[in-house]
């Protein structure tokens, strides 16, 4: 565990980051969830605080539901747009290692500064400044201490960011990431103004059709290990077409094979449009998820991870599903 001394001290090198640079590129991970979109638009709140330019990028789409966070219109997706400018000023948000950050480091200048900002226990620190809080619920989590330790107020457009992002990372405050930290945060933030049922009915509860339909069939897949200690779901690319569903309709999906009786870890096997194959890994705690997604080159949280597998679904579904039960056994 980090000192509140170290924590500090990387709280400040961070603003000195930002206050020594002008024009800043802050991106988050391939296919961004709550989190990630959520730790941009704060970290852009926090730049135009300090007077700085900014532009906010990812590879893809942002999910559209998150359209109601403040700047969520200026992030730029990078496939669309192709820029090339090169960038000599970068804070990284919510990824969990280099690779993460797709395509747009490719906008990274030779020598660029970078700002790693994170909460991945299997983060290396691959900024040449780095705040990695592996007992921080969300990035979002950081950034708050970030925004005090800067003295900031938060207004109701941040604290429904920081919200935003503890929420979906905590799966709604119930999974274990939901400490009494995160619990004071979310009630300061809605002191702010932040409607906490809204945001739940939202992002927790309502359902679109093309979700619904890619729900009813991933469930008619579920499939179980001999000893029922680990269930996993699959979707095929052809499902994605068929049912109209968008990549952030995956998210909470994998939690059906976990939330069985006896399953001790779920799995979701999407089939990418370039052939590979992703997998969501969720785990009761038994075993340590992160890493076994290490092992396939992919990381993330004891509990939560993912990992890029090559390869047909099948095979796929083959060696993770062996890996996971020697993990268990
Ligand atoms: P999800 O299954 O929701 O995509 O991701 C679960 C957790 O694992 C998240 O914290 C996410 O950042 C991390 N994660 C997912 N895929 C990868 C991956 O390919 N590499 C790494 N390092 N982390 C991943
Ligand atoms: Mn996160």
């Amino acid at each position: 565990m980090m000192t509140t001394a170290e924590y500090t001290r990387q709280l400040d090198a961070a603003l000195a980051f930002m206050n020594e640079g002008d024009d800043f590129l802050v991106v988050s991970h391939v296919q961004p969830d709550g989190d990630a979109i959520s730790s941009t638009a704060v970290v852009g709140w926090l730049l135009d605080k300090l007077g700085k330019s900014f532009v906010l990028m990812n590879e893809g789409e942002s999910p559209s539901r998150l359209s109601y966070l403040v700047h969520y219109d200026a992030i730029i997706n990078y496939r669309k747009s192709q820029p090339t400018a090169a960038y000599k000023h970068i804070i990284t948000v919510d990824c969990a290692d280099y690779q993460r950050i797709g395509e747009v480091s490719s906008l990274f200048a030779e020598d660029a500064g970078l700002l790693n900002i994170d909460h991945h226990p299997t983060n290396n620190g691959f900024g040449t400044v780095n705040i990695i809080r592996a007992d921080a619920a969300a990035t979002v989590e950081v950034l708050y201490d970030l925004i005090e330790r800067a003295g900031f107020d938060f207004d109701k457009d941040c604290a429904t960011a920081i919200y935003t992002g503890l929420l979906t990372d905590t799966g709604g405050f119930r999974y274990s990431n939901t400490s009494s930290k995160v619990m004071g945060i979310a009630s300061r933030m809605l002191d702010k103004g932040v409607s906490g049922h809204q945001l739940a009915d939202h992002l927790l509860e309502k359902m679109t059709m093309p979700k619904l339909k890619l729900l009813q069939r991933s469930l008619s897949r579920l499939t179980f290990s001999e000893d029922q200690q680990i269930g996993w779901l699959y979707v095929a690319k052809d499902d994605m077409k068929e049912t109209g569903a968008v990549s952030e309709d995956f998210e909470g999906i994998v939690n059906y094979a976990l939330n069985i009786d006896g399953v001790e870890v779920g799995i979701l096997f999407k089939e990418t449009e370039d052939g590979h194959v992703k997998a969501s890994l969720r785990s009761s705690g038994k075993a340590d998820v992160a890493a076994i997604a290490q092992n396939f080159g992919g990381g993330g949280h004891v509990r939560a991870a993912g990992c890029r597998l090559s390869g047909s679904l099948p095979d796929a579904i083959e060696s993770l599903v062996d890996a996971v039960r020697k993990a268990l056994n």
